[in-house]
């Protein structure tokens, strides 16, 4: 795994900096926004280091698009949004303002006003309550079904 010492992300992937974390697996980790723009708002971050889709690798792309498709049907099954926001962004002049490789994952409201970030934190027990709730979806949507 390939981090950088002053990465926030890279602090979560190791363990350094707190997370809600929502699931992980070899090359992705998924948790909570904390600074949510609707209640919900998920990340999809890559365990090594890219600053952007321009830096990443084939392979960590189609580990980020496999976990956010997992994310999403947990978050469906679980907040059943009127609409999902999938959204990644490259470059400050693009809005990107954590330069490591992520996704977001956005449930909507019809009618909710678009933005991208916002400066209101996320409650901390909001937070961890919808990332358990996520996590416990997650194991039901991919979980097998039911044989006779
Ligand atoms: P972007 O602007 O696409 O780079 O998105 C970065 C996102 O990371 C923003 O929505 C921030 O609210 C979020 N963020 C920043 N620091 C943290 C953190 N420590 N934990 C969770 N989310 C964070
Ligand atoms: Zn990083």
């Amino acid at each position: 795994m390939s981090t950088r010492a002053d990465c926030i992300f890279c602090k979560i992937v190791r363990g350094e900096a707190p997370s809600h974390r929502i699931c992980e697996d070899e090359r992705t980790i998924a948790f909570m926004d904390i600074f949510p723009v609707t209640d919900g708002h998920a990340l999809v971050v890559t365990k090594d280091h890219f600053e952007n889709l321009f830096e990443a690798d084939e392979d960590a792309l189609a580990a980020i698009a496999r976990t956010s498709h997992r994310v999403a049907a947990a978050i469906r099954s679980e907040l059943a949004p009127d609409g999902l926001m999938v959204f990644q962004l490259n470059g400050r002049a693009a809005g990107q303002t954590v330069f490591h490789y992520h996704m977001h994952l956005m449930p909507r409201a019809s009618g909710e006003a678009l933005a991208l970030h916002t400066r209101v934190p996320g409650t901390p027990a909001r937070l961890a309550e919808i990332a358990s709730r996520l996590a416990r979806a997650l194991a039901r949507v991919t979980a097998p079904p039911p044989t006779r």
